[in-house]
């Protein structure tokens, strides 16, 4: 195979470079953007490798054999991570959320949740700290992760069934494996535990109900995620994407469903509960219903940009400033100051402008890269 242009795909070394500011200010524990959506959530990317090729995320005709990850110097280190994870907990942010690429590949994770379970909020409250995996090494992590900290896990599955789960992974990797994995985690006490299940049509949408079966009456919370557009290589089109209206419809058929109210708002999941007692499912519907207006996620690259949008095209360099000798005051100014001029709202303005917005030929980032 010959080698890939990475620059064209994965546009890291195209970053916003930020200036150091001058006057410092001090955070408040709370910094919003122009629609007034504060920063509450933080996704980091700890590592831009995955020993999976989804077909939806790294498929193998771009991250083949000759694809140019990350060499560890562009990594942040955990102090990096840490330093940013610190500042924005100090602008507002209650939950932390680790991912990658896969997470539990990157050596010592369980360092690093026990550097970010000691964070404080400003009114002296813990901060949430959870986890997205394949759950390929879970079983084998499950306990570290649990005894630095770790509170929540996500595990992502997309099918129950084998030949079908392998062809999503591209790896041949087993249900089995994911199964164990999620045992493991729940009998160690992370929990409640998530699992989500990504929709292409034609690939794993048949077998929605048979996930739903599994599950109900389980510890375990299944979400039914839409194909999204992330990215410029997982040849996205609006017919392989299964609307959630869908899936309620195909599961409430046979195990009849409720509404529930959100947790929270701003929760990305609608929640579904069995009407029988059975438990909850959730579904997200990123691309026919989007949430743009309550988003209050910052995501942080694997070499340290930040991003304020899935959708982004340009992330700020954080790791240029933390490296060229910025203070705390003033890369906690820098932070503050991105929030606030926050105007993304990439999924809305897709609804009503399908296609328009693809053709607008800026490459967007990858999800391995950025974190989902
Ligand atoms: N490797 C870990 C995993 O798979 O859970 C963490 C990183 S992965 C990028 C995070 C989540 O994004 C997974 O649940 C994955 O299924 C989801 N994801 C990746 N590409 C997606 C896409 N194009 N549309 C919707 N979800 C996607
Ligand atoms: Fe890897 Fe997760 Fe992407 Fe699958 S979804 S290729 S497991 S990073
Ligand atoms: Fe948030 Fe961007 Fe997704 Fe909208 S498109 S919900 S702003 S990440």
């Amino acid at each position: 195979m010959t080698g890939v242009d990475i620059t064209a795909l994965v546009p890291r070394y195209f970053s916003a470079l930020t200036d150091i500011p001058v006057a410092v200010e001090q955070p408040t524990g709370l910094v919003t953007d122009r629609y007034a959506r504060p920063l509450h959530d933080l996704r980091i990317s700890v590592t831009d490798r995955c020993n999976f090729r989804c077909v939806y995320c790294m498929p193998k005709e771009v991250f083949g054999k000759d694809f140019a990850f990350m060499d560890r110097d562009e990594l942040l280190s955990f102090e990096e991570i840490t330093r940013l994870a610190r500042i924005s907990v100090a602008h507002g942010v209650e939950k932390i959320r680790l991912t990658g690429g896969e997470p539990l590949l990157r050596k010592g994770l369980e360092e690093l949740v026990a550097m970010l379970a000691a964070l404080r909020t400003p009114d002296g409250r813990e901060v949430d700290i959870a986890l997205t995996t394949n759950g390929s090494v879970l079983a084998l992590k499950a306990q570290a992760l649990k005894d630095a900290g770790l509170r929540r896990v996500t595990v992502s599955l997309d099918s129950l069934d084998d030949a079908t789960f392998k062809a999503m992974n591209d790896v041949k990797f087993p249900v089995a494996k994911v199964l164990h994995g999620l045992d493991v985690a729940h009998s160690v006490g992370l929990g409640p535990i998530k699992i989500n299940m990504v929709l292409k049509r034609g690939q794993n949408d048949q077998d929605i109900v048979a996930m739903a079966r599994h599950f109900k009456d389980t510890p375990y919370i299944l979400r039914f995620i839409e194909f999204m557009d992330v990215g410029s290589s997982n040849g996205w089109e609006m017919g392989a994407v299964v609307p959630s209206s869908e899936v309620v419809a195909r599961i409430n058929a046979e195990l009849p469903l409720e509404e529930v109210s959100p947790n929270y708002s701003g929760e990305t999941s609608r929640r579904w509960r069995y009407r029988d007692g059975g438990g909850e499912i959730g579904v997200i519907s990123s691309v026919t219903q989007s949430f743009c207006h309550s988003c209050s996620r910052a995501r942080v690259s694997t070499d340290g940009k930040l991003f304020t949008c899935l959708f982004a095209t340009e992330g700020h360099d954080l790791r240029a400033l933390m490296r060229g000798g910025c203070t705390d005051e003033q890369l906690s100014t820098v932070m503050a100051q991105i929030w606030r001029e926050r105007t993304d709202r990439y999924s809305e303005l897709r609804s009503s402008q399908t296609g328009g917005l693809r053709a607008s030929g800026k490459k967007r980032i990858e999800m391995s890269y950025i974190g989902g």
